[in-house]
């Protein structure tokens, strides 16, 4: 069994799963037929195996980000394929107007004026610890860090530390979902001196568990509603149509990736966090900001989505502006990047305000590691390290949170929810 990447289910390939950058279709049935154990009648020829791995798996190799459009593969090819002349023409069609949609995605990103101030997020794909050479790491669950990046200023603007800031946290601290990632955000705000700004443009890449939410809105209208400057009037969040997704951020990973790859043996948090740190300023969980509830905090003040004015899946932009009535905001979905409807309405409760909402500070360290995966992590130290690991300097990170652990072990039916929980926020990976 292969470890996979993170599924491509952000990017809208729900399918496409990715194996190591370093592996190939090559090493893999090198290693296959090299299994000590494989009888010598199941032994394959290099041209079956390849078969076999391209015709029933839908694997990739390396990150998501450098592949190309499925969307724009599978339109060049039916255009290529359709001999009716009538049905090519509306094929061409589809393809030009999803191209448009890029470009005006793209123009958003790019767009620069006076009293507006353009935010781009994106996570990373997770980082491994331990990183190691062996050939086992292909076969094992490893922990995570997590980098969530905010670059402040359009695509144009050159990436620098002073407006690139990677929000770093362990797999131990909190889950990758929309908490965390709405707390970021809140924090970026609160954080940037926004003098003379009158419009504030969120861009992310549309993942439902991470920002592309409610609780990324109720933290919008919240922030907007009580602690904005007066002069910020407007938040427009903004989302790529699938397929077209590459923001500032990931020129950020671009680079951290490779000096990652350029390192064997990657072993401590802070060995990942100095690389980062070369392209970006670190804002690390626990230390400089905190998660807050912001997923609990809201239902008591924003109505469910369902009963919204308008529907929040189909759209690519939400537009909030500050209400007459103070503290609060109105809001509109819309489903193009320059049209706007401009129907903008409330979404809190009967008497309530977005500026009631009060999310509380999460307490970290909560995430309970499935054990199976902490039993490779050891299995990974002791290959690779020896035995010694446990007794030797640089190994904290791991001996903490195996430590906590088997003191959790008793509790285990205490600790059930909250293995469901980070299954739910794991398929967003
Ligand atoms: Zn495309």
């Amino acid at each position: 069994m292969f470890h996979v990447d993170e599924a491509h289910y952000c990017r809208g390939h729900s399918e496409r799963r990715y194996l190591p950058a370093e592996l190939s279709i090559n090493k893999m049935w090198k290693m296959y037929n090299k299994q000590p154990n494989l009888e010598a009648n199941l032994k394959v020829k290099k041209g079956l195996f390849r078969k076999i791995f391209n015709n029933n798996y839908n694997l990739g190799f390396g990150s998501p980000r450098t592949d190309v459009c499925s969307t724009c593969i599978l339109l060049l090819e039916k255009i290529k394929r359709e001999s009716d002349e009538a049905q090519k023409q509306r094929l061409m069609v589809e393809h030009r107007v999803h191209k448009l949609k890029a470009k005006a995605f793209f123009n958003l990103v790019r767009e620069e004026r006076p009293n507006l101030k353009t935010f781009s997020l994106d996570c990373e794909k997770n980082l491994p610890l331990p990183k190691t050479p062996d050939q086992i790491t292909y076969y094992s669950r490893q922990l995570y860090l997590y980098n969530c990046t905010i670059v402040e200023g359009s695509s144009k603007a050159p990436l620098t530390t002073q407006n690139v800031f990677a929000y770093c946290w362990t797999e131990d601290q909190y889950a990758k979902g929309a908490n965390a990632i709405a707390s970021i955000v809140y924090h970026r705000l609160m954080n940037t001196n926004l003098t003379d700004i009158s419009t504030i443009r969120l861009i992310a890449d549309g993942c439902p568990g991470q920002n592309k939410n409610s609780i990324m809105i109720a933290m919008c209208s919240k922030w907007l509603s009580s602690s904005a400057p007066d002069h910020v009037q407007r938040i427009e969040i903004v989302f790529p149509i699938v397929g077209h997704s590459f923001i500032p951020p990931d020129r950020v990973f671009a680079h951290v990736e490779k000096d990652v790859r350029k390192l064997e043996c990657i072993l401590r948090p802070e060995d990942y966090l100095e690389i980062i740190g070369t392209y970006s300023t670190i804002v690390r969980m626990g230390s400089d900001y905190e998660v807050l509830n912001f997923k609990s905090g809201m239902s008591s003040v924003i109505k469910d989505v369902c009963s919204w004015h308008f529907q929040f899946k189909h759209c690519k932009r939400f537009l909030i502006q500050r209400s007459k009535e103070i503290g609060n905001i109105v809001i509109q979905g819309e489903v193009h990047y320059t049209n706007n409807l401009d129907v903008l309405k409330k979404i809190t409760r009967k008497n309530k305000k977005t500026s009631d909402l009060n999310p509380e500070v999460i307490t970290q360290n909560i995430v309970r590691i499935k054990p199976a995966k902490l039993v490779d992590v050891k299995k990974l130290l002791t290959t690779h390290f020896g035995n010694e690991w446990e007794n030797e300097e640089g190994f904290d990170f791991y001996r903490s949170i195996l430590s906590q652990t088997s003191s959790l072990e008793e509790e285990e039916d205490a600790s059930q929810e909250v293995t469901c929980e980070l299954q739910v926020e794991e398929r967003c990976l």
